[in-house]
C-alpha cells in the first residue's frame, strides 16, 4: 500500500516512519510513504500558503490552489481513498482501518494546519468521480495539525497489512488481545516489594488464560 501524504511539514514524519515496525515495513517495501508539500505548488512568489480567514477570527487558513495541486500530484490511477483530516470528521477506528487495508492500494491523506484548509478544496475534490473522500477525526480533541493524525492512521492501517507485523495473529481481530501484559522477570522487586506475574499466565492452561484476558477486557471497559 502507498500512503500519499499532503503536508506542509513532511520532515515531522521522519523519525516515526523510520523506526521500529513502520520503519521495517518501509524498508521491506510492504508500505510506501510519499509526500506532497503544498508549498511546492503555491503560485505565490514568496511561497506563502496561508492567509487571513474571510469573516474574521483568529489564525490563518491554508489557501486552496496549492493544496489542490498537491492532491492532484498525489492522485494515482488506482482510484484512491482521500482522507480529509478534521477534528469534526467521522471517528477513525479499527473497523475503518481494516476496511482501508483490505480495499485500497493508495490512500491520500490531507493534513491541515492552523485554522484548516479553504473548504473549496473539499468541494472540488468531492466532484472528482474516480476517488472517494471522507472527513476523518482521530479523536475528540483539536491538534495543531494533521501530521499526528496522519501517522495514527498510517500506523493503524499498516499493521494490518500482511507481513508488517511479525505474525498476522498479532492483529487484535484474530485473537483475544490483552490490555494487561507481562514479561520477564517472573518476580519484579521494586523498593523492597515483590510484584508477581498473575499465576494463571504461568499455568500453561490456554482456556484459563483466554478467560482471564476476556475478564480483563471487560474490567477495562467499565
Ligand atoms: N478550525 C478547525 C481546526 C483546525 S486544527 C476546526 O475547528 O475544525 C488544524 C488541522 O489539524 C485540521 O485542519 C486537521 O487537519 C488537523 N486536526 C486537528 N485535530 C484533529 C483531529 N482530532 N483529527 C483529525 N485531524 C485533526
Amino acid at each position: 500500500m502507498t500512503f500519499h501524504v499532503v503536508t506542509l511539514f513532511p520532515e515531522s514524519f521522519d523519525s516515526y516512519t523510520s523506526s521500529s515496525i513502520i520503519g521495517r515495513a518501509v524498508c521491506n517495501k510492504k508500505i510506501k510513504i510519499k509526500f506532497y508539500n503544498p508549498r511546492d505548488f503555491t503560485p505565490d512568489k514568496w511561497k506563502r500558503v496561508d492567509h487571513k480567514p474571510y469573516g474574521g477570527g483568529p489564525g490563518m487558513v491554508l489557501e486552496a490552489e496549492s493544496v489542490i495541486k498537491a492532491v492532484e500530484k498525489a492522485l494515482t490511477p488506482s482510484a484512491p481513498l482521500i482522507i480529509w483530516l478534521s477534528p469534526s470528521g467521522k471517528q477513525f477506528d479499527n473497523n475503518y482501518a481494516e476496511k482501508i487495508s483490505k480495499k485500497y492500494k493508495d490512500v491520500v491523506i490531507i493534513c491541515g494546519r492552523y485554522e484548516g484548509i479553504d473548504e473549496r478544496v473539499f468541494k472540488i475534490i468531492k466532484k472528482w468521480k474516480e476517488v472517494k473522500m471522507e472527513r476523518l477525526s482521530v479523536g475528540p480533541y483539536v491538534l495543531t495539525g494533521g501530521e499526528l493524525p496522519a501517522m495514527v492512521i498510517l500506523d493503524t492501517v499498516a499493521r494490518r497489512i500482511p507481513g508488517v507485523l511479525g505474525k498476522i495473529e498479532s492483529v487484535e481481530e484474530n485473537r483475544v488481545s490483552s490490555p494487561e501484559v507481562y514479561t520477564r522477570p517472573e518476580v519484579l522487586e521494586y523498593k523492597g516489594k515483590k510484584y508477581r506475574v498473575p499465576k494463571v499466565l504461568l499455568s500453561g492452561n490456554h482456556k484459563e488464560i483466554e478467560r482471564w484476558k476476556e475478564e480483563k477486557i471487560k474490567r477495562f471497559r467499565k
